[in-house]
């Protein structure tokens, strides 16, 4: 198995052909199958003698990954898409060859320099000082409760004594991540401030349900968490105002832009990101609107020293590790082995330079201006709430649940587009992320024309 023989050469070939074709050509959307067309198909694997390359490789290509949505088609619009450079793409097939550890600097020092200048770029984007940095985590929802983990250590050491109880600051929009990671893993309980009319989180409506709280859960509180880019409504909260509050009442204030934060590098949505520069920690995802493969979330922090405080690892053989000066990634987050999944975002970003993100993120804003022109101008739609970024939230006037799954499981079918019903409020309705800059503006009209 270790060795490098003819047949090693022979798969990987193989392997490495499946790899160029996936990236030459746009796959088909897919769908989904039952667990009982899997067995049928695909029926046992993993048995103790090995099926062979030759076989595992095809059962891959004719049955699992047709049996795997490809979340980069154009017209895959729900949830968040994902939309990799094919530098991105194609470097993570390296960094899979390469055995790299990116936990710590003694093992993995190329990698986590290469990292950490794309770590730079977004705390430039954010506008965090020289002093800031963090680490690349699987995803938003490890990135938001590393930050939550760090920002009640700084607040009780700052504070010195621990409340009964902790909690922190949320609005109903913001994402599901962050209140598990609250109420389930940290056992924090949450402080839920209303949104306004768009779901906005803001500086005015925290200070209003400040005063409706009694002075033990007022104090209980250690941080905020503003939301850039809500991922249902694509909405970026008031963060100036939220910053205010925080900086009043001695919290932390996280900012959570998985999705939305890479609005930061498009200078036409740029200004509703006002007071970002404050926070004292960041996520956005690469994953999502930064064009790298699964899975990538880069999380940032204005004093990295906190973060250090609260997340490293004790232990005697991780000694030599811990060599004052050197920047060891496992420091600022809950995981210890690590990936250095930050590596296909950054040769990408060194292939292409900066302003080619900036100009694929305004085309996919581009493309939702006109999308949100289409809805406005078809009369069986309407739109539900005005967009910030790339999100269009909208209802088919008259329809009911039934139909908005029917409409749904019919395009997916047909193999034009994957677009699922949400949930606005009370309302059953349907939405379009657009995060692949080769979504065009006809894709849009042809989905909204299926909607007549
Ligand atoms: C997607 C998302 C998350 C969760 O990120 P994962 O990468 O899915 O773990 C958190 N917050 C927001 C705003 C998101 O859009």
């Amino acid at each position: 198995m270790h060795t490098f023989t003819e047949a090693s050469a022979a798969m990987a070939r193989t392997l490495a052909d499946l790899c160029l074709d996936r990236l030459a050509m746009q796959a088909p959307l897919d769908n989904t199958l039952t667990p009982q067309q899997l067995a049928e198909q695909a029926g046992a694997t993993v048995t103790r003698d090995g099926i062979g390359a030759q076989r595992a490789a095809q059962l891959w290509e004719d049955v699992l990954a047709p049996a795997c949505l490809s979340v980069d088609h154009p017209r895959y619009l729900s949830f968040i898409p994902g939309a990799p450079t094919k530098a991105a793409a194609a470097f993570d097939m390296l960094v899979g060859a390469s055995s790299v550890y990116g936990g710590s600097w003694l093992e993995g020092s190329g990698a986590v320099y290469a990292e950490n200048q794309a770590l730079r770029w977004i705390a430039d984007l954010v506008g965090l000082p020289a002093e800031s940095g963090g680490v690349f985590v699987q995803g938003g929802t490890i990135g938001n409760l590393s930050a939550l983990v760090a920002a009640r250590a700084a607040i009780q050491h700052r504070r010195g004594e621990r409340p009964a109880r902790w909690a922190v600051v949320v609005t109903g929009e913001t994402h599901s991540s962050v209140k598990h990671a609250l109420e389930t893993v940290m056992d924090v309980d949450i402080v839920l401030v209303p949104g306004d009319e768009r779901g906005r989180l803001t500086g005015d409506a925290i200070r209003h349900r400040l005063t409706e709280l009694d002075a033990v859960t007022r104090d209980s509180i250690f941080a905020v968490v503003a939301t850039a880019g809500t991922t249902n409504l694509g909405v970026v909260d008031d963060i100036a105002g939220i910053a205010d509050v925080a900086t009043e009442q001695g919290w932390w204030l996280h900012v959570d832009g998985a999705y939305g934060g890479a609005g930061l590098a498009a200078p036409s949505v740029r200004p509703l990101y006002a007071g970002i520069e404050r926070a004292d920690s960041f996520i956005v995802d690469p994953h999502k609107w930064l064009f790298a493969p699964y899975d990538c979330c880069a999380l940032l922090y204005r004093d990295p020293v906190l973060a250090r405080a609260a997340h490293t690892q004790k232990a005697g053989y991780l000694d030599p590790v811990t060599v004052e000066g050197e920047w060891n990634p496992s420091d600022f987050s809950i995981q210890l082995t690590r990936r250095a999944r930050g590596l296909p975002f950054w040769f990408s970003l060194a292939v292409h330079g900066t302003d080619a993100y900036t100009a694929a993120i305004e085309q996919t804003l581009h493309v939702t201006r006109a999308g949100r022109q289409l809805i406005d101008e078809a009369e069986h739609l309407r739109l539900l709430v005005e967009p910030d970024l790339s999100v269009l939230i909208f209802e088919r006037i008259g329809w009911t649940p039934p139909d908005y799954a029917r409409w749904s499981s019919a395009l997916l079918d047909s193999g034009h587009a994957f677009v699922t019903p949400t949930r606005h409020g009370d309302q059953v309705c349907t939405r379009f992320a657009i995060v692949n800059p080769q979504t065009s503006i006809d894709d849009l009209a042809t989905i909204i024309d299926s909607l007549r």
